[in-house]
């Protein structure tokens, strides 16, 4: 399996400010934000992307819509957020591990592509 820097946060090799922790996911907060609130929720198993999601996996991945709104009311996030994942090469996605970025803290703008 390749190591990925997600692998390697979730392992505790690599620091980060986790939000949210059990035991299929963790959320962390972003390196580089681009909101006021910027996590990353990401599935403790090595998925790379989409295209590698078995059947198997969809009762799994259904937990992160319960997450996120975990996370919001840990958070005090009242006004509502964004749920971003990028996939391939036309998303600009970097890290390949399965993660979807949780953004708010601010108004966030009416166009989703720009
Ligand atoms: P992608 O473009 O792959 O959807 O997003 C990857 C995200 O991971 C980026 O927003 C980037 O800032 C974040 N990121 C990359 N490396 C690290 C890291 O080592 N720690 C944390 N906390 N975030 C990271």
């Amino acid at each position: 399996m390749v190591e990925d820097i997600f692998c390697r946060i979730i392992k505790g090799e690599i620091k980060a400010d986790f939000v949210y922790n059990d035991k299929d996911f963790v959320a962390i907060k972003d390196i580089n934000p681009q909101a006021p609130i910027h996590f990353l929720i990401i599935p403790k198993k090595h998925i790379e992307g989409i295209d590698k999601i078995k059947p198997t996996d969809v009762n799994l991945l259904g937990k992160i819509f319960i997450i996120a709104e975990k996370i919001a009311k840990k958070e005090k996030i009242s006004k509502g957020y964004r749920l971003i994942l990028n996939e391939g090469e036309h998303s600009g996605k970097v890290v390949p591990h399965l993660h979807i970025h949780f953004i708010g803290g601010k108004k966030l703008g009416a166009k989703i592509v720009n």
